[in-house]
């Protein structure tokens, strides 16, 4: 193997449809880097030797997804407590993995760089003071999102979800993160909930193409309201056109996908590339693709 190239990959089980080596494939090639980044199925009773053995599988590091986010995070902080960042520590899960200069394996959580960016970027003149934010659904997506709000200093953040145990037990974990106040509602709330929203976000896998819809009449929302969801396939979902429809402000889950990749491609190739619009436009053209494909099933 040749030494001088460096090597990442996404690491997930299953693992086939991670769009993360198209986009940092993309950067590669854009900023002429002698680096791979590929794709590997880690069986999760194979993954703490996979972790604290970058380098013997020619890695500097790897971006972690389904199943193993929680799991990468205790067998990093248990091997190097210091090399875990504050925010993944709150989170309890990592999805950036990198060596330090001394060859000490690190771990960050880049969802919430991801979702907040993307959001700034779509809706660049909202602004946190004051704000409350209802989110629906209080998953591993959802931590991220509730902490980049609570970080970016909204006033109130209420977690929204099937299984209200859930969204309590996020809301006492999470309080700690910044100033908002965080509380926990069952989905039957949201109609009372809408009314004083000023940011709406979907973090459920409602509405993502092969799962049920997301119920929610977006009428009792402000009309300065923004409507986010982070199902990004398809692209448009039933939530956003509603919210377009009511000439609400929205933001799509892809940016939130290319935005969390950034802060790992720096790690490993030592540059900060950048989310353009050609880049997006790849990433959108291979989730049509792969629609049509479905379509014509
Ligand atoms: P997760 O941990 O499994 O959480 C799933 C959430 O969806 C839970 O709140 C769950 O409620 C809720 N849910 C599922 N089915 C439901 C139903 N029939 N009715 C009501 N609520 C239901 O999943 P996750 O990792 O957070 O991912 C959630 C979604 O976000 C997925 O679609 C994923 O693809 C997407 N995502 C996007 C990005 C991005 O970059 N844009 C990043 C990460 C994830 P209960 O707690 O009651 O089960």
């Amino acid at each position: 193997m040749d030494d001088t190239i460096r090597r990442a990959c996404v690491i997930g089980w299953p693992i086939e449809h991670s769009r993360s080596p198209m986009i940092h494939g993309h950067w590669l090639e854009e900023h002429g880097i002698a680096g791979e980044y590929g794709k590997r199925a880690v069986r999760p009773e194979a993954l703490e030797d996979f972790l604290l053995n970058l380098p013997r599988h020619g890695l500097v590091g790897c971006n972690v997804t389904v199943p193993h986010k929680e799991a990468a995070f205790e067998i990093i902080h248990r091997a190097n407590p210091e090399g875990v960042t504050a925010l993944a520590r709150a989170l309890g899960a990592v999805n950036t993995v990198w060596l330090d200069e001394r060859g000490r394996v690190c771990a960050d959580n880049t969802d919430v760089h991801g979702f907040m960016a993307n959001f700034m970027e779509r809706a660049p003149d909202w602004t946190a003071p004051g704000r409350h934010v209802v989110i629906i659904g209080a998953g591993g997506a959802a931590r991220a999102v509730v902490a980049g709000f609570a970080r970016e200093g909204v006033a109130r953040v209420t977690i929204a979800n099937r299984t209200l145990e859930k969204a309590e037990r996020m809301a006492e974990e999470l309080a700690g993160i910044g100033e908002a106040a965080l509380a926990a509602a069952p989905l039957s709330d949201l109609p009372a909930l809408l009314p004083q929203a000023d940011v709406l976000v979907n973090t459920t896998s409602l509405g993502m193409t092969g799962q049920p819809p997301l119920e929610v009449d977006l009428s009792p929302l402000p009309e300065h309201a923004v409507v986010a969801d982070i199902v990004y396939t398809p692209l448009k979902t039933a939530l956003l056109a509603q919210a377009e429809q009511r000439g609400l402000a929205t933001v799509d889950g892809l940016g939130m996908l290319l935005h969390q990749a950034v802060p790992g491609f720096e790690k490993w190739f030592g540059l900060r590339p950048e989310v353009t619009h050609e880049l997006r436009a790849l990433v959108e053209a291979d989730i049509l693709k792969e629609r049509a494909g479905r379509d014509g099933e």
